[in-house]
């Protein structure tokens, strides 16, 4: 017989308990177990003034943007909205049936100043670093890096060349992202002036102007690749730990290949300093294997397992500098056709050494036609090409190969991070708000991924997760 509810909605008093409505094994209780924001209050103190009304909770604010990141709720408006009704997310957060739900527009406020100022976020991602190494879940001896490029949130159609001068408008008439770009503009001047980098603070000189600048946010990348429609975008860089795919570090950045290599070695010092952890090998596609970045490990005793960046190949069947013998003893190559080609002595862009050989010796060539159109051959040779040969040796290792398997995983979290955590496109402008963003979706992976790892055995053996 159907059964059919009749009546009055309910009775006039409840007793309820939102401890008890949320299951045992709920994502939010084990993440709760393991998360440590004891320090916020104590750390954030001096950023918040000592009269006037009390703010936001610090810490609720932090609680609530873990709900968004971690679930995938892709703006904070919205992450206000699920909070009032879910009742797993509402414990997670502190909060009471009853307790009022902040307004979405205090997190504009306390990202931009607070948080930044104190670098919260980063402070947040590298507890939940610390309790992975803690765990056993960091081996330390091998990382892959990569990155990957997410659409900035622009209209694409509202920009201009970016040779075309144009006359941005003052700071206080502008919004955040231009005042981020028309301050970071300033700081690259006054280093050029000086003969430094283009104050970007990622260590990429900046020999031309970018092809197209966004109007909306114009520290945003023109990205134009073959096969694909362009767009504006920045760069999420990952550094992992090989042995459970944890992410070590994070980085937002702009979307280029010298930032990238920047952004690198920052991340793998900064790993360093922080938790006391030097690889033995770092694994990463061709992006990375310019030469800089090569001989910047090997002096660290990081063996690179990435392919040498190499465009001394010749695609039109002639002679290419591999088919030339170094001697270094003489310092000198020697030509299929026998012939030595010496040093000039010139050095190119303070690390490109140019070997010519001798007209007499060209001249009379059988080989010529296979060699070059010009007078004489000439080849460079960069200043560090022993440290490429080192890096070519490595990659017929049985180590390299074990790298380039594994390497994967950062794949892996990158795809996680889009299809999952539905971050294929940034929320946030300017490259600050982007740094945030890339934080707080590693963060939420690595509380997931160490969630998942430390929360599948039954509760009453778990060592550092409570539910
Ligand atoms: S053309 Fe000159 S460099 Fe080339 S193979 Fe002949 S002698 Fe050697």
């Amino acid at each position: 017989m159907m059964g059919r509810r009749e009546g009055e909605q309910g009775q006039f008093f409840y007793s309820f308990h939102l401890d008890k409505v949320v299951p045992p094994d709920h994502l939010v209780r084990q993440i709760d177990g393991l998360l440590d924001l004891d320090w916020v209050h104590k750390e954030l103190a001096p950023y918040y003034s000592h009269t006037g009304r009390p703010s936001i909770d610090p810490v609720l604010m932090i609680r609530m943007l873990l709900i968004g990141y971690i679930f995938a709720i892709r703006s904070e408006r919205r992450i206000c909205a699920e909070i009032q009704v879910n009742l797993a997310y509402r414990w997670f957060c502190k909060l009471g049936v009853e307790d009022r739900i902040p307004d979405h527009s205090v997190f504009c406020r306390a990202r931009n100043e607070r948080f930044r100022e104190s670098d919260a976020l980063r402070r947040i991602f590298e507890g939940v670093v610390a309790m992975c190494i803690g765990a056993g879940l960091v081996g330390g001896e091998a990382f892959s890096i990569d990155a990957s490029l997410i659409k900035a949130d622009v209209n694409k159609t509202k920009r201009i060349p970016g040779d075309q001068p144009f006359s941005w408008p003052k700071a206080e008439e502008a919004s955040h992202a231009v005042r981020e770009y028309l301050v970071a503009l300033d700081a690259a001047r006054g280093q050029e002036d000086h003969g430094g980098d283009d104050g970007s603070g990622e260590g990429g000189r900046r020999r031309k102007p970018p092809k197209e600048v966004s109007l909306t946010d114009p520290q945003a990348t023109w990205v134009a690749r073959p096969g694909l429609d362009p767009f504006l975008a920045y760069d999420a860089n990952y550094l992992i730990d090989n042995k459970a795919g944890v992410i070590i570090d994070a980085a937002g950045s702009r979307a280029n290949r010298a930032v990238e290599i920047a952004v690198t070695q920052t991340m793998v010092e900064r790993v360093e300093r922080r938790f006391d952890l030097r690889p033995r090998t770092l694994a990463g596609d061709t992006a990375y294997g310019a030469v800089r970045l090569l001989k910047w490990l090997v002096d660290r005793n990081i063996a690179p397992h990435v392919p040498v960046w190499d465009k001394s190949a010749r695609p039109d069947g002639t002679f290419s500098r591999a088919d030339f013998v170094f001697d270094q003893g003489r310092n000198i190559y020697v030509c299929p056709g026998g012939a030595e080609l010496t040093s000039t002595g010139n050095i190119d862009q303070g690390h490109i050494v140019y070997y010519r050989a001798s007209k007499n010796d060209c001249s009379r060539c059988s080989l010529k036609p296979k060699c070059t159109t010009a007078t004489v051959r000439k080849i460079t040779r960069d200043l560090n090409e022993d440290v490429r040969d080192r890096v070519r040796a490595l990659a017929n290792t049985e180590a390299f190969e074990q790298s380039r398997r594994e390497r994967k995983k950062v794949e892996m979290r990158f795809a996680h991070m889009k299809r999952i955590l539905r971050l294929d496109r940034f929320r946030l402008r300017g490259l600050s708000g982007v740094r945030d963003e890339v934080l707080l979706t590693a963060t939420a992976q690595n509380l997931r991924r160490l969630a998942k790892l430390l929360c599948r055995v039954p509760p009453s053996r778990a060592t550092i997760c409570p539910a």
